[in-house]
């Protein structure tokens, strides 16, 4: 291993417990988490076993060198473990009075039961005797003797843990008893010689008896452990740095299972499935290491509060006094800490000793109510708060969600694509969902893909659930939309529309049949998971009273604190009033994107649009729009209506045209007849519009360059609409949005279009005035553009002479940058990122080396010519926290996502705030964070009162 700049040698060896600490708590990345809080409780003057870590780069190096120490280690650890020695007054393979040890794993983030322990290592046929005799206890000397023989001979020796498991059985059978602490010393005895005869016949070599040959094994075992394939895939998903590896502890054991006065135990320092205040936890008396978790027998709480009846007992009433020194050490922890805490002890003949502290895993409930309420208490600032919640946490409190103490038979998997839980009859067509749903039955719409035809269906369906398709596809983007649970991409999932069945990994569900999706984990299940309403939704869409609900209440003051805290606003994508208004309840500043196409899917709307399409000439054309007109009209003052006083984004028409084209034969045949044109004429009319790849087709401005009467009839729409809600004392401000422009001329034609209706219809007054002389409606309106493609983000400095506005459409913008089609990058996206070629999929959290480099470019060159342009985005990013946090460091004006991620982008708009704020202000952070624990010390007080 290298040397420092110093010369001197690296330190490999970190003392713990006793009178010794050399390591900290911030020292995880070095330590391990369990190495650096078993050093801070000890300095804590908490009473922790002796004992050292080996520290990670230690492993690393291990690796690296193919299963070798670095120079210096042994003799280092050798050291150490005299002075644990020393502590304890007991000898490592001393059969006389010996000490044993345990090797415990630990990476500097928690991965809880992925990497391997140890303990009750030292242990022989000659040191058995010796723990015997010292503690007149030879029941639990034979009982820590068969765990490590057990625990060894898998984990070191690679015999399988069954081999030992069906032995203790088969021991229990023969003495006619059911509990491990019913088997004696003489019966454990005879096990572990026939554990130790098993690891002999299976590993082809005998088991080790030299407690330094066991220790050095136990060691290699934890640091190879690091690399199985289990940690490695846990990693993975939990986003871990391969390159960290994990600490070895070693440390003096203490013993749980001596007796009835002894136990061993796990507890949370608050509840961490509701966040309440209350010492939460479980325990077993006579018992050691992992048998609380492992189920060998059923625990019992650790306080009288967790009694479930009365027949039961509880740590706190069999052993007050060390029940008692538990709840001073738990308080302590977390106070200084100041965060919730998940422990293990163990009891060793009433003396309490403490085995671990974390941070503990909570539930969203937890997270919010637990920041919250440490404010109140003094132990954390507002700032703390704010970042103690991670964003996404909050889409579990707005949806529906399955009750978390339902059984699940769970029988596919696909991607999480909207959250939310869904049950409902599977149908297999959007026709028959739209029908099912109309007659008022919930069911899950199940699809190969779905397109914009399936709108109807969708909106009415409870879940759908698509077999192919990324976070973005259709179904993904319209489900995130509707705050509709959606699992996309779902390849286990073999959907056969004709036959009206879906294969699921050899389940098959019909048409009519019930099953469950949970958009949260990807799971699809069978039959009707029961649900319980999000809290939250009900609150603030007005139906539930705010003082009923105590989880809105922490939620509103946390979300508040948010506020106060972010630059960035938050607007919303919404087509329709009813988006809108649940936007705005969730706390939207204004629409950043309203679709005007999705308003065509609409039952009688569809017809007009396709006459549009078909049309031959610009006064059939003329003719179609007319109808439409007054449609969009009465959508957008709907719109402005419950926008009153904030903005609204506009977009003009977008999509390919084809997908509002009939297909079948039946649809041209109705629409022929409908517009009066023969079926042949209009075939051939339909098939000369197809596009070979429409994404990059006649689409967007190309729409309203080629037909501006378009342009003109959704300007005309809009301004009518708002010059008309006006006149009722409504504050209308339309921003229309000019999709797709590549080239400043797109640009400035379009908003010329825009410019000449708007001037037109806000000097006739109010919409269709009736003769009368009104007078001209004042509206303050602006016309800028999308930033999707790559060109146009080139070239702002020219598109902002003209663009009022700009709005990053990320989504387009990361299809045309990487050149990805973001409809078929569910084939390869996900492997770029197993393979590392990507960190993230772009389309979920926005790519900032490529795509990030153009919005940058884009918004300096636009602000260079105009330095009061508005800069937003609108692509699914705007509620994705990593992506927020990046707008924030551009300074854009806004992000805007759909109605049910409002508040996890406001949420993560604040804790941009405050890291930025934090980077550049450390010394003032410091000295706020002094003014915290002297907050801590006074809510201390405050808490030791009660
Ligand atoms: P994990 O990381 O999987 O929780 P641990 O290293 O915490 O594994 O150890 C597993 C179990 O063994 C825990 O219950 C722990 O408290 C117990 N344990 C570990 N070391 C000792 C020891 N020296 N004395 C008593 N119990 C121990
Ligand atoms: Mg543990
Ligand atoms: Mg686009």
């Amino acid at each position: 291993m290298g040397k420092d700049k110093g010369g001197s040698r690296k330190k490999l060896v970190y003392a713990f417990g006793g009178k010794k600490s050399e390591g900290r708590a911030n020292m995880k990345v070095l330590l391990g988490g369990k190495g650096a809080n078993l050093a801070e409780m000890s300095r804590l003057g908490i009473p922790v076993p002796p004992g050292f870590t080996i520290t990670t780069e230690v492993c690393t190096d291990f690796a690296a060198r193919g299963g070798r120490y670095p120079k210096g280690l042994e003799s280092d650890a050798a050291d150490h473990l005299r002075r644990v020695e020393k502590e304890m007054g007991k000898t490592f393979g001393d059969p006389a009075n010996p000490l044993l040890v345990s090797v415990r794993s630990g990476a500097p983030m928690s991965m809880p039961g992925m990497m391997d322990t140890i303990l009750n290592i030292g242990l022989n046929d000659a040191t058995v005797r010796g723990l015997a005799a010292k503690t007149k206890n030879a029941r639990m000397a034979f009982d820590s003797y068969r765990r490590f023989v057990h625990m060894y001979g898998d984990v070191v020796m690679g015999v399988p843990k069954e081999a030992f498991e069906e032995r203790i059985h088969a021991a229990k059978e023969r003495r006619g008893v059911r509990l491990d602490t019913d088997l004696s010393a003489e019966d454990l005895e005879s096990l572990t010689a026939s554990y130790k005869a098993l690891v002999l016949e299976r590993a082809g070599r005998a088991f080790p008896d030299d407690p330094m040959e066991q220790l050095w094994g136990a060691i290699g075992a934890v640091f190879s452990s690091w690399n199985v394939p289990r940690a490695i895939s846990y990693r993975r998903l939990n986003k871990i740095a391969e390159h960290w590896g994990t600490a070895a502890n070693v440390q003096a054991m203490v013993f749980g299972n001596m007796g009835a006065t002894s136990a061993t135990g796990v507890a949370f320092t608050r509840d961490p499935s509701t966040g309440e205040r209350r010492f939460y936890g479980e325990y077993l008396a006579n018992a050691q290491g992992e048998d609380v978790v492992a189920g060998i027998r059923t625990p019992l709480p650790i306080n009288v509060a967790g009694l479930r009846d009365a027949k039961t007992t509880c740590l706190e009433r069999e052993m007050p006094a060390a029940y008692a020194e538990l709840v001073r050490i738990y308080e302590r922890l977390e106070e200084h800490y100041r965060e919730m805490q998940d422990i293990e002890f163990t009891i060793e003949e009433g003396r309490l000793w403490m085995l671990q502290t974390r941070t503990g895993k909570r539930t969203a409930m937890a997270a919010v109510r637990i920041a919250v309420e440490m404010v109140d208490e003094g132990l954390i600032s507002k700032d703390e708060a704010l970042l103690r919640v991670a964003p996404d946490q909050l889409n579990q409190l707005l949806h529906p969600m399955f009750d978390p103490k339902a059984a699940r038979k769970v029988v596919a998997k696909g991607l999480a694509a909207s959250p939310g839980a869904a049950s409902g009859k599977v149908v297999f067509s959007a026709d028959e969902a739209h029908e099912a749903g109309s007659r008022g039955e919930r069911v899950i719409l199940v699809r190969q893909e779905t397109s914009p035809d399936d709108i109807h269906g969708m909106a009415v369906a409870a879940g759908i659930l698509t077999a192919r398709g990324g976070m973005t596809s259709h179904a993904a983007v319209v489900a995130r939309g509707m705050g509709k649970c959606c699992i996309a991409g779902c390849g286990d999932a073999h959907v056969s529309a004709e036959q009206r069945a879906v294969n699921m990994n050899g389940t098959t569900v019909r048409a009519g049949e019930w099953i469950s999706l949970d958009g949260s984990t990807g799971e699809v299940m069978l039959g009707e998971v029961p649900t319980i309403e999000s809290e939250i939704a009900r609150v603030v869409q007005g139906k539930l009273e705010p003082e009923k609900s105590p989880l809105y209440a922490n939620y509103g003051r946390l979300m508040r604190w948010a506020d106060k805290e972010r630059r960035l606003r938050v607007r919303t994508n919404a087509d329709t009033p009813e988006d809108a208004r649940i936007a705005v309840a969730f706390g939207a500043e204004g629409i950043g994107l309203c679709r005007t196409e999705h308003m065509f899917f609409a039952p009688g709307r569809i017809g007009p649009m396709r006459e549009m399409i078909v049309a031959e000439n610009e006064e059939q054309r003329r003719r179609a729009l007319a109808k439409l007109l007054p449609m969009q009209r009465r959508d957008f003052a709907e719109i402005f209506e419950a926008m009153d006083g904030l903005p609204v984004t506009i977009r003009t028409l977008d999509p390919p045209l084809h997908e509002f084209l009939p297909h079948t034969d039946v649809e041209i045949g109705a629409l022929a007849r409908d517009i009066g044109v023969s079926y042949e004429a209009l075939k051939q009319k339909v098939e000369s519009l197809h596009e070979l790849n429409p994404m990059l087709g006649h689409r967007g401005c190309r729409l309203g360059i080629a037909y501006p009467e378009i342009t003109e009839m959704q300007a005309r729409a809009i301004f009518e609409a708002a010059a008309e809600v006006a006149a009722r004392g409504i504050d209308v401000r339309p921003e229309v949005m000019i999709p797709l422009v590549g080239h400043h001329e797109e640009f400035t034609r379009e908003a010329a279009v825009v410019n000449r209706i708007a001037k037109e219809v806000l000097a006739e007054g109010k919409a269709g005035a009736k003769g009368g002389k009104k007078k001209p409606a004042k509206i303050r309106y602006l016309v800028g553009t999308m930033i999707e493609i790559p060109r146009a983000a080139l070239t702002a400095a020219e598109i902002a002479r003209d663009a009022e506005f700009f709005s990053f459409g990320t989504n387009d913008l990361t299809q045309t940058t990487f050149g990805f089609s973001r409809d078929d990058s569910g084939r390869f996206l996900p492997m770029y990122v197993e393979k590392r070629i990507l960190e993230a999929d772009p389309f979920t959290t926005i790519d900032q080396g490529g795509v990030g480099l153009l919005m940058r470019m884009g918004t300096e060159a636009g602000r260079s010519v105009r330095p009061d342009l508005k800069v937003g985005i609108c692509g699914e990013h705007g509620g994705d926290p990593a992506s927020v946090e990046f707008c924030a460091s551009l300074g854009l004006d806004y992000v805007s996502c759909s109605p049910y991620r409002v508040p996890i982008a406001r949420l993560a708009a604040a804790q941009a705030a405050l890291k930025s704020r934090g980077g550049k202000k450390g010394a003032a952070k410091r000295a706020a964070r002094k003014g915290g624990k002297k907050a801590a010390r006074k809510g201390a007080k405050a808490r030791g009162k009660k």
